[in-house]
């Protein structure tokens, strides 16, 4: 049977390789995007089968995100998964950065990572019960584990998601609608591009004993397993998706 996705931040990236997993597999998805239009444009129409279509939201607002998220059910007719795979990852290390630009990046970091995910979270609940259960997936990072040393809001911010994804296991389990994490290490994409291209890029890829970083599609194949039936005691895991390079015990 189709189901109805929505995949946040999917107008490129790991969140375009999530909408188009879905869509392969017979799915209806809706494809969420921030500012860019004309690329979620793009992923709709690659995307293969009928019914898909786009909402956009600024994951910060919570008003955006209530009104993206009914939008989203109300064109699919039914919401089964959501996919919190939007994020930003902002520099800001620690000892270079001011007070001003600590606050910054923190309250954005904080406000998109987590409390966009939260909230939209949130706002899926009673379109997920009223389908009969369904799946959440976030979409984390090894970063929550191993530390981020020039990205600390971003650790945090995915250590929360963490957290909070495990509590939402424990509440929404009776009403059949499981809670998946993904934490990927560094993964070929916008997002990582200037570290990946950089003088450091090689000493990341050695991280993992395959020599290089995740492809999005790799990222796509765990959310897409944990969304799926088969899944469904599986409800509160987090899945690496990091090629060996942070072996968690
Ligand atoms: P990306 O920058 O290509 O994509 C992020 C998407 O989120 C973009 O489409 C962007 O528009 C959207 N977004 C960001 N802030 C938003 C906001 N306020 N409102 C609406 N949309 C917003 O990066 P990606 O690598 O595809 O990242 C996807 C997810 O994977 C993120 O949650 C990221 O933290 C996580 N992740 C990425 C890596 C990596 O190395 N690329 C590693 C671990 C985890």
């Amino acid at each position: 049977m189709s189901r109805g996705v929505l995949v946040t931040g999917a107008s490129r990236g790991i969140g375009r390789a999530i909408a188009t997993a879905f869509a392969e597999a017979g799915d209806q998805v809706v494809v969420h995007y921030g500012s860019a239009k004309g690329a979620a444009e793009d992923v709709v129409a690659s995307l293969p089968g009928e019914g898909h279509a786009m909402v956009q939201a600024d994951m910060a607002d919570p008003e955006a995100v209530r009104a993206a998220v009914d939008s989203a059910a109300e064109r699919l007719g039914r919401l089964d998964v959501l996919v919190n795979n939007a994020g930003i990852f902002v520099a800001h290390p620690p000892l270079e950065t001011s007070y001003d630009g600590w606050q910054q990046a923190w309250s954005r970091t904080l406000a998109t990572n987590l409390v966009g995910a939260a909230n939209a979270t949130f706002c899926a609940i009673p379109h997920l019960v009223a389908a009969g259960g369904g799946a959440v997936v976030n979409v984390s990072s090894r970063g929550a584990f191993r530390g981020e040393p020039d990205n600390p809001a971003y650790g945090a911010s995915k250590a929360g998601l963490n957290a909070f994804a495990q509590s939402m296991a424990l509440v929404l389990a009776p009403h059949d609608i499981r809670v998946g994490t993904v934490a990927p290490g560094f993964v070929q994409t916008e997002m990582a591009r200037e570290v990946l291209e950089g003088p450091g890029g090689d000493a990341v890829r050695q991280q993992s004993p395959f020599g290089r970083v995740a492809r999005p599609e790799e990222v796509a194949s765990a959310v897409f397993w944990l969304a799926s039936e088969g899944a469904r005691f599986s409800s509160g895991t987090i899945i690496d998706v990091n090629g060996a390079s942070y072996l968690r015990s």
